[in-house]
């Protein structure tokens, strides 16, 4: 029986999408001069990637529930009748909501309680989309800029004095510093979230105003937060003209800048934003996020400061493990999935045999041939297939190529 198949990503053509990266992959003309932010790659409930069976075109998760055996005992045992990571490519041309994501634990417990009150899953103040944790690892495949755990306290604290319109904020700041509370980076994110709209807009409007000028000069690197502080202000106004609060989180987060190849890990609790450039995302299947600005979507602050981790992240920046010549493993502690990075040159081989749980490949670079006891099929640029569980499959390299492999560990 057929146990490899070719499978076409669903496209998400949500608003802060680029116009060239995804429709140039995928071998598309935008005529429509459409936003492409997302391809994915798996069988989520709300957008599954396609495949043909006999002729017949239907959905990955349409198979996968009528062919269980494709996901493998171990899968079915530890996540359930579902494939358990959800494959990504994202283009990010505008800044993403800042947000956190919650535990295993928390998001059955918030799921279930949710359910119990009768909130339908679609509404806009629903938390809990699904019962499932969303760790998340992203490889850039473009330089890639986001904003990644807290700062340290004394980094915050610099960060603060030298922007002259947060005199306010940092004299609050140095007050927490030097009163014996423990958890400092709490009670200050909580008053920054909770503060009055009014005291937002006085606050951020002078800054607004001094940023402009130089950010439309080009005067401003993207090394600094002011930079994405300017874009956030021609790009994220509220209803009425209001600032945005997540502009602050810009200041007191990590900024990162990972070069194509690099890595990063962003497990339940750490703040996190995407904020420009192209990458491929792995996660556990789950669409749970809870939002601290940036976004004209939901926001509560209450759940979200229940789910953050309230101490300083240094960035850690993943570059993969080299397993064997030419092929990197992201490793990360999620038990959900794994990322690998295979490059090949000319007629070079990569084999997998008798893979224990399913997985999913699909060529950013050059072209492969797909060989397989059932089948053989060229694979090129931005093309993808999902390979059962209890396969066994060899890719050909057709002159230089780069392929990612999402599977579970
Ligand atoms: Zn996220």
């Amino acid at each position: 029986m057929k146990d490899v198949f070719r499978i076409k990503g669903a496209i998400q053509n949500y608003a802060w999408g680029g116009k060239e990266f995804i429709p140039k992959l995928m071998n598309m003309l935008n005529v429509d001069d459409q936003p492409f932010a997302e391809v994915w790659l798996g069988a989520h409930q709300r957008s599954s990637a396609k495949m043909n069976l006999d002729g017949k075109e239907i959905s990955l998760k349409f198979f996968l529930e009528n062919n269980p055996q494709a996901l493998g005992d171990r899968v079915i045992n530890n996540f359930g009748n579902r494939l358990p990571y959800l494959f990504k490519v994202l283009d990010v041309k505008q800044m993403l909501s800042i947000q956190t994501h919650p535990t295993k634990k928390a998001a059955e417990n918030g799921f279930y309680a949710e359910e119990k009150k009768g909130i339908p899953i679609t509404a806009f103040n629903r938390n809990y989309k699904d019962d499932n944790h969303k760790p998340e690892v992203m490889v850039a495949m473009t330089e890639f800029w986001l904003l990644h755990g807290f700062k340290s306290l004394e980094a915050i604290e610099d960060v603060l004095k030298s922007v002259p319109e947060f005199k306010m904020l940092s004299e609050y700041y140095q007050r927490i510093l030097f009163r014996g509370v423990d958890n400092k980076l709490f009670y200050f994110y909580k008053n920054l979230m909770e503060m009055s709209q009014k005291m937002v807009d006085e606050i951020l409007q002078p800054l607004a105003e001094r940023l402009s000028l130089d950010f439309i000069e080009n005067k401003i690197s993207k090394k600094s937060p002011d930079y994405w502080a300017a874009l956030a202000f021609q790009n994220n106004r509220l209803k009425g003209g209001h600032f945005d609060r997540g502009v602050f989180s810009i200041y007191i987060f990590n900024l990162v800048c990972l070069q194509k190849g690099e890595g990063i890990f962003q497990d339940a609790g750490i703040p996190h934003a995407y904020l420009e450039g192209v990458n491929m995302e792995l996660m556990a299947n789950s669409d749970n996020v809870f939002r601290g600005g940036l976004t004209i979507k939901h926001v509560d602050v209450n759940e979200l400061l229940k789910h953050m981790i309230f101490e300083e992240v240094v960035p850690n920046v993943l570059t993969g493990t080299e397993v064997d010549k030419g092929v990197k493993v992201y490793q990360t502690p999620a038990p959900d999935f794994e990322l690998t990075r295979v490059f090949l040159n000319d007629l070079e081989k990569y084999s997998c045999e008798n893979i224990m749980a399913p997985e999913t490949l699909i060529v950013m670079e050059g072209a492969v041939k797909v060989q397989n006891v059932n089948d053989e099929f060229l694979l090129e640029k931005g093309e993808a297939f999902f390979a059962s569980s209890g396969s066994k499959y060899t890719l050909v390299s057709e002159g230089a190529s780069e392929v990612f492999k999402a599977s579970v560990p």
